[in-house]
């Protein structure tokens, strides 16, 4: 067994059986020991914060931007961005993941939806024990039993955009994976899906749309027990029609280059990985009396090659009403609004600019029936709709429902333009709601 298998091993047992927390003030405590230990060990390896306070209050916020700017000074490895960007691009361009810098670093590259890229690096160590905690997070009992020893080997069909080299880190002999890349064409994936068929899917909701989509035609025949979404926001709609091609419920892994943020529980709702990360809100006044969506700010205390400490996402994060029936104390999702320029704007009563959240946006596409998909884009005044399939009356309806919805919120309604769909590539992430200009 190799170290990195054996990392994974001993990171999936902690996550999957060790002493977990069973309340908030448990899970608080366990926190502050492990950031405790963060702050004095990892952080002061970073130049960025050598000199700094060592409380998580007194340090700055950063973002990706701040981050990029003085990428060497965030990593304990000496790696300068364009050193980095030299491996991730190499790799991309070739298809071929493994190069990595010396000691094991691999370098992550995210498109990243709001246009800048993304650039992480992660240790031999890491990857294995990220590996080993989002499969203890995911695989169901059923899917665990295969990888001990009954039956063949578990086999995991994971399609990603690039870098297959820190999900290579899987691969085991109770695991069969198999690396999907999206640049491949739909009709490579369904022949080789069907010639080896997955009990494990995961992959982007474009791509589980397309996929369930195949199924219905017959096209595709597999029967996986296991659908996992990942990389992008899963819309209701996406979940209800892999639902109904496999009758199974579509996990949700919310996860980014910067780290693995949460995942779903067995009641079907996703729960931030607080015993790894540390995550503080910035609530977002929207209104309401007690705010209810927040950017996380993260601080992950796992991770020591690249360090993030209270690094703001764009991300927009509604927080559960209740407790989980699950009785998992971390914080639970009513639901992930994608990134904060998801978010559109009309002039509100007052005429100041209000706040329309996506959920809200879906809710009301939701209503106009026969509609199969959708993308909306915000260009000041005008909202342009593109719709599958175009229809009259379909447009119409559109028209309505957009109308009424910011009408209801007291907003000014838009110019609703509606025109006719345009396929993405599998490679482009499907952002439905955009505000190019408010
Ligand atoms: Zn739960």
């Amino acid at each position: 067994m190799s170290a990195g298998t054996l990392g994974a091993v001993a990171a999936f047992a902690g996550a999957r059986w060790g002493r977990r927390p069973n309340d908030r003030a448990a899970l608080e405590a366990l926190q502050q020991k492990r950031l405790a230990r963060f702050l004095a060990d990892v952080l002061p390896r970073a130049p960025f914060y050598r000199d700094r306070p060592c409380t998580l209050a007194e340090l700055p916020i950063v973002d990706k931007a701040t981050t990029l700017a003085r990428f060497a000074e965030f990593n304990t490895v000496g790696v300068t961005l364009d050193r980095a960007l030299e491996v991730a691009l190499a790799a991309e361009r070739s298809r071929d993941f493994a190069p990595t810098l010396p000691g094991g670093v691999t370098v992550g590259l995210s498109s990243g939806t709001s246009g800048t890229r993304g650039v992480f690096l992660v240790s031999d160590a890491e990857r294995a024990r990220w590996a080993g905690v989002m499969l203890a997070r995911l695989l169901t009992t059923a899917s665990l039993r295969r990888i001990a020893g009954w039956g063949p080997p578990l086999r995991i069909a994971f399609f990603l955009r690039a870098n297959s080299n820190l999900y290579a880190t899987l691969g085991s002999r109770r695991i069969a994976f198999a690396f999907h890349d999206l640049l491949d064409p739909l009709s490579a994936h369904l022949a080789r899906l069907n010639a080896c068929p997955p009990d494990v899917v995961a992959a982007p909701p474009t791509v589980l749309r397309l996929l369930a989509d195949a199924a219905s035609t017959g096209a595709l025949t597999i029967a996986p027990r296991q659908v996992v979404s990942v990389a992008e926001v899963l819309e209701a709609d996406d979940a209800a029609a892999v639902a109904a091609a496999w009758d199974v419920p579509v996990q949700q892994v919310y996860q980014a280059t910067e780290g693995f943020l949460g995942a779903t529980c067995a009641h079907g709702r996703i729960h931030l990985n607080e015993d790894l990360l540390h995550i503080e809100p910035e609530w977002i006044a929207d209104g309401a009396t007690t705010p209810t969506r927040f950017h996380p700010i993260v601080t992950d205390f796992t991770r020591t090659t690249q360090v993030v400490a209270r690094y703001r996402l764009d991300d927009v994060l509604r927080v559960a009403d209740a407790d989980c029936p699950c009785g998992a104390p971390t914080r639970s999702l009513a639901s992930i609004e994608g990134r904060a320029d998801d978010v559109l704007w009309r002039p509100g009563p007052d005429g100041r600019p209000l706040a329309i959240f996506p959920d809200v946006v879906r809710r009301a596409m939701a209503l106009v029936g026969g509609l199969r998909d959708y993308r909306l884009e915000q260009h000041g005044g005008e909202w342009r709709v593109r719709v599958q399939p175009l229809e009259a009356d379909l447009a119409v309806s559109v028209r309505r429902e957009l109308t009424a919805m910011t009408a209801r919120l007291g907003a000014v309604p838009p110019l609703v333009q509606v025109g006719a769909w345009e396929d993405t590539p599998l490679t482009g992430k499907r952002r439905r709601i955009r505000c190019l200009a408010r």
